[in-house]
């Protein structure tokens, strides 16, 4: 549905651009395109591949053949004089746009290709018998010509990408729910596999392009694929890549070399040994660090971790713009917890915590998120609310705190009372903005005498 609202903006934009250029001035054009094509092909790839970034993606067999052609393709059918209909070219555009998106190619570097085009084409106008004006209006074509086709190749490309992310990001949320502790036990056995075949490797080969490689190995297959996924960039495994890189570039060849001169090679098989227990060690740890986190959620409390945040909210700007709704968000900070620390102590301080989560957990629905944010301060994402309705939830909850009565241990009880901040989301696409509305707000409440709720201000 969105899609045929902009193939209609392309539509309309695509004939006028067409209908306002003077016939003779596009043939001359679209003879200039198809003759250059093959250069200007040429030129775009020479160009980029001088590029470090760029070159990972295209210096490849498959870039001087396929992608070659495909290019002077695409580039023709803008410009001929016959061309398509321009539903037709809207589609291809989409199609390479989504191409794009799912090798993962920067979308930086395709907006650099298209000025580098650009300006190939009208490099070669300028040296036609163009009059000044036919030059200028030529120009201005060409460009048109290819920032139409960019805008509908890149809104492709976004939508598909944000597909794919969304999906990764569920992917791992699903996979941390996982049994984590069977994972890791297999893991180990993984490792230990490799482990056992590399030392037999040593014992039986000679030459090192006959030990077994990680890549081929359960355990490589699993750092590679999916480490990544389940564990993001945590620092431990990029420590055990270096770690396998280690043994198997230097440690592997200097004991091979070792065996053959008949040398001693027992301090090397110490550092092989050394190199493998450290890669059980950062896995172990990996693994339990993420164990510990309970499939996402805080062990004290059972809320949601904070580093879900970014992806359910940004999820939820796109339900609200979409659905035309609204979501709110709540930023508690219990009042002089310190005091409750230090007249009860920490683990009176804790067991305030977990009965708070349970109150706030009791006050909002189902559909709402709860994150620990920090401490003693807890975010409420509440779904498909309006400003009014978000500031009851919130006195309905400050109220709550008021008159409870928490357990502290040895059968003491005590009060706290809550400052809330609340902000509703009002359209603006980056989700700190809302977040830090709620934290001014919060910021208010307790400047302002603390154990109440304040609206945050709208900022520009
Ligand atoms: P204010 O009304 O201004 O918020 O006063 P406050 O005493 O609550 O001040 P602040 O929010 O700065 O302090 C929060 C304290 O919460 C500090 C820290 O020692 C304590 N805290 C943070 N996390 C935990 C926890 O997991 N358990 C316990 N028991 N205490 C915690
Ligand atoms: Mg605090
Ligand atoms: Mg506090």
């Amino acid at each position: 549905m969105h899609n045929t609202k902009k193939k209609k903006i392309f539509i309309q934009e695509w004939q006028h651009l067409i209908e306002s250029t003077q016939k003779d001035l596009r043939q001359l054009t679209a003879d200039i395109v198809e003759l250059n094509s093959p250069s200007l092909a040429e030129l775009f790839y020479s160009t980029m591949l001088s590029d470090d970034e760029a070159k990972d993606f295209l210096d490849h067999d498959l870039v001087n053949t396929r992608l070659r052609k495909s290019m002077q393709r695409w580039l023709q059918e803008l410009f001929q004089l016959n061309t398509p209909d321009a539903d037709v070219i809207f589609d291809h555009q989409v199609h390479v746009g989504e191409v794009h998106a799912r090798i993962h190619i920067p979308i930086t570097l395709v907006i650099r290709g298209a000025k580098l085009l650009k300006q190939g084409i009208a490099s070669h106008l300028v040296n036609s018998a163009l009059s000044r004006i036919e030059l200028v209006t030529a120009t201005h074509y060409v460009a048109e010509t290819i920032d139409l086709a960019m805008d509908a190749m890149t809104d492709a490309f976004i939508s598909d990408m944000e597909k794919y992310a969304r999906a990764d990001e569920s992917y791992r949320m699903f996979a941390i729910g996982q049994n984590m502790v069977a994972e890791r036990e297999r893991q180990r056995g993984a490792l230990l596999d490799w482990a056992h075949k590399l030392l037999l490797g040593l014992l039986a080969e000679s030459k090192e392009g006959d030990l077994p490689r990680i890549h081929h190995s359960e355990f490589g297959m699993w750092l590679h694929h999916k480490a990544s996924i389940l564990f993001q960039s945590a620092p431990e495994l990029e420590n055990i890549r270096q770690r396998i890189e280690l043994i198997e570039l230097s440690i592997s060849s200097r004991l091979l070399e070792a065996k053959q001169n008949a040398t001693d090679a027992k301090q090397l098989m110490k550092e092989l040994e050394t190199g493998i227990s450290e890669i059980k060690f950062l896995l172990g740890s990996l693994f339990d660090r993420h164990i510990e986190e309970d499939g996402g959620r805080d062990t004290l409390t059972q809320l949601l971790n904070r580093r879900f945040l970014p992806s359910i909210l940004s999820r939820e700007i796109v339900i609200a713009r979409k659905n035309n709704v609204s979501f709110a968000l709540l930023l508690l900070d219990l009042d002089f917890f310190k005091k409750i620390n230090d007249t009860f102590g920490h683990k009176g301080g804790d067991m305030v915590l977990q009965q708070s989560a349970e109150l706030i957990s009791a006050s909002v629905r189902a559909g709402d998120f709860i994150f620990r944010y920090g401490g003693e301060e807890v975010l409420v994402v509440l779904v498909e609310v309006d400003t009014q309705i978000a500031m009851t939830i919130a006195e309905n909850i400050r109220k709550r705190f008021e008159a409870n009565l928490f357990n502290v241990g040895h059968n003491a009880t005590t009060n706290i009372t809550v400052s809330i901040g609340v902000a509703t989301y009002h359209g603006h696409p980056d989700f700190s903005t809302v977040i830090n509305e709620a934290d001014q707000a919060l910021y208010q409440a307790k400047t302002s005498g603390r154990n109440r709720c304040v609206l945050a201000n709208i900022s520009a």
